[in-house]
């Protein structure tokens, strides 16, 4: 959902026509859905035909990092909606912790995981903006 101008929009009611072409390197090859939030978030809205198999191949690498990474207690704690029903979230997270001037670490169990959000916030996808470079390089 997003408030803007004093109104929600629930973007899971919204519909998109297909793309037709990748929004980040511009193929119109082997197109396929692209959540705009991904789906492990909660998100349900997609642009359909809006990404080449290459770059969803990329872009969902850099999802499961996260998403398996800083975000996997946070999507635990919340309960927000797993494929696998987070059957496959580990008992302990590993904590870096600094005592006599060492850094050590531990295993925390998941529960009293200190659980910190940091959302790195991107520019546009490459084909959008004038950044992009026809090779599909991205930078
Ligand atoms: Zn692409």
């Amino acid at each position: 959902m997003l408030i803007k101008n004093k109104q929600i929009y629930d973007f899971s009611k919204c519909s998109y026509p297909p793309v037709g072409q990748c929004i980040y390197c511009g193929s119109k090859e082997n197109l396929e859905k692209e959540h705009i939030i991904p789906y492990a978030l909660g998100g349900t809205t997609i642009l359909p035909l809006s990404t080449c198999r290459n770059c969803a191949k990329i872009t969902g690498h850099f999802e499961q990092e996260v998403l398996r990474g800083p975000m996997w207690p946070v999507r635990k704690l919340l309960q927000i909606k797993s494929r696998s029903k987070h059957a496959n979230v580990p008992k302990t997270m590993r904590l870096s912790i600094w005592k006599d001037e060492e850094e050590k670490q531990i295993g925390v169990p998941l529960e009293e995981y200190p659980v910190v959000l940091h959302f790195i916030v991107f520019d546009q996808p490459g084909y959008n903006n004038k950044h992009y470079i026809p090779e599909g390089r991205f930078f």
